[in-house]
């Protein structure tokens, strides 16, 4: 069994850019070889869900340290789910 961190069930997330442009809702699909990530290749966006307390200390721009390494940078908190929040970043 994977830990929380590898799950992505559920539907792909809509995509952060398409989600405020109702003319451009897409959704994301996930990344082959990062279990718990969807990504955009469109706009080079990224979401996975984290905890909602973590989630409540993150604004827009805030730097956001992958798991597995590297540093990316917040672009919003989406949608609950999984007991978690979406969370989108840039890398
Ligand atoms: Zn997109």
């Amino acid at each position: 069994m994977e830990g929380q961190q590898g799950i992505a069930a559920g539907p792909n997330p809509f995509c952060d850019v398409g989600r405020t442009h109702p003319r451009d809702r897409h959704r994301m699909r996930p990344v082959a070889d990062q279990p718990g990530v969807w990504g955009c290749d469109r706009h080079d966006l990224f979401a996975r869900v984290i905890p909602k307390e973590d989630a409540a200390s993150l604004e827009r721009g805030d730097p956001f340290p992958l798991p597995e390494g590297g540093e990316a940078t917040v672009v919003r908190a989406g949608d609950e789910r999984q007991g978690g929040v979406l969370l989108y970043y840039r890398t």
